[in-house]
C-alpha cells in the first residue's frame, strides 16, 4: 500500500516536472519567435476572468501597465471560485476570502474595487448552464460591456483546456455581439499551455497571431499581486506559476 501511495505521488510530481518544462518552453518559443511585439496603448480595457486569479495570472502586467497611464480597466469575474479551496478554509468562507483576495490584488495593480464586478455564477457551471440562466449571464455581460464601452476585451484562451476557462470565452463573445459595441478581443493562455504538453489538440493556426508584451516595468508588482491570492497559493501544481513571473505576457488575436 505504502509502495502504491510513493508511486502515484512521483507520478504527480513527475506529471508536474514534465508539464512544468513543457508549459517553459512553450512559452518562451512564442515569446522568442512565435510572436509580434506589442506595447501598452491608450485603449480602455475590461477583463473578463471565470475565477478569483486568472486575470491577474494572465493580464496583470498589462492591467498595471494601463493603470499607471491612467488609462481605464474594470475586471468582470463570471464564477465564486468556490472551489478553488485548500482543506484549512471552510467552504462558507472560500467565497468571500477569494473575492478580498481579488480587491488586493487588483488594487496593487491600480484597479479601484468600484471597478471590479462579480457575476457570481457557481464556480465550474458555466459550461452548462441551463438556457435561461445562460442568457441571464450574457445579459449581464452585455450590459457590462455597453456602460463601460471597452476599447479592448480580455478572455481567457478559447482552448484553454478548462470548462469554465472555455465557457468564458464563448459567453464574452456572444455578449460582444449582442452590445453592438466594436472591441478588439485578446485571448490570455492560463492553462492552455500547461494541459497541452508538445502542443497536443493544438493546431498550428491555435498559436499563430501570438502577440507578446513587455511587462518588465510592472513585473514586482505583478508578483506581488499574484501573492496576494494566498487561498490559492497552495493548490496550484509545482511549476505552474513559474511562467507568470516571466518578463513578457502573451496574448492571442484571432
Ligand atoms: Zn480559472
Amino acid at each position: 500500500m505504502k509502495n502504491k501511495q510513493f508511486l502515484n505521488q512521483l507520478r504527480v510530481i513527475c506529471g508536474a516536472n514534465i508539464r512544468s518544462i513543457n508549459a517553459n518552453i512553450m512559452y518562451r518559443w512564442i515569446s522568442k519567435f512565435q510572436s509580434y511585439p506589442i506595447t501598452v496603448n491608450q485603449k480602455s480595457a475590461m477583463v473578463f476572468s471565470p475565477h478569483q486569479d486568472d486575470e491577474t495570472l494572465g493580464c496583470g502586467g498589462m492591467i498595471a501597465l494601463k493603470r499607471s497611464l491612467g488609462v481605464p480597466v474594470e475586471v468582470v469575474f463570471l464564477t465564486d471560485g468556490r472551489y478553488g479551496r485548500p482543506e484549512w478554509i471552510t467552504p462558507e468562507t472560500i467565497v468571500e476570502i477569494r473575492q478580498k483576495e481579488a480587491v488586493n490584488a487588483l488594487t496593487i495593480l491600480g484597479v479601484s474595487s468600484s471597478e471590479i464586478h462579480f457575476v457570481h455564477q457557481l464556480d465550474g457551471s458555466l459550461q452548462d448552464l441551463p438556457h435561461d440562466e445562460r442568457q441571464h449571464v450574457v445579459n449581464q455581460l452585455v450590459q457590462r460591456l455597453q456602460s463601460f464601452k471597452p476599447g479592448e476585451v480580455y478572455v481567457p484562451h478559447r482552448k484553454d483546456v478548462h470548462g469554465d476557462h472555455e465557457a468564458t470565452y464563448k459567453l464574452v463573445q456572444e455578449a460582444i455581439a449582442a452590445s453592438g459595441i466594436q472591441v478588439e478581443l485578446l485571448q490570455y493562455p492560463i492553462w492552455m499551455l500547461w494541459q497541452n504538453p508538445i502542443s497536443f489538440n493544438l493546431k498550428f493556426e491555435d498559436m499563430s497571431n501570438a502577440y507578446r508584451l513587455a511587462i518588465d516595468s510592472v513585473k514586482d508588482r505583478k508578483k506581488q499581486a499574484i501573492e496576494s491570492y494566498i487561498s490559492q497559493m497552495s493548490g496550484l501544481p509545482d511549476g505552474f506559476l513559474k511562467r507568470f513571473f516571466l518578463p513578457y505576457e502573451i496574448f492571442f488575436k484571432h
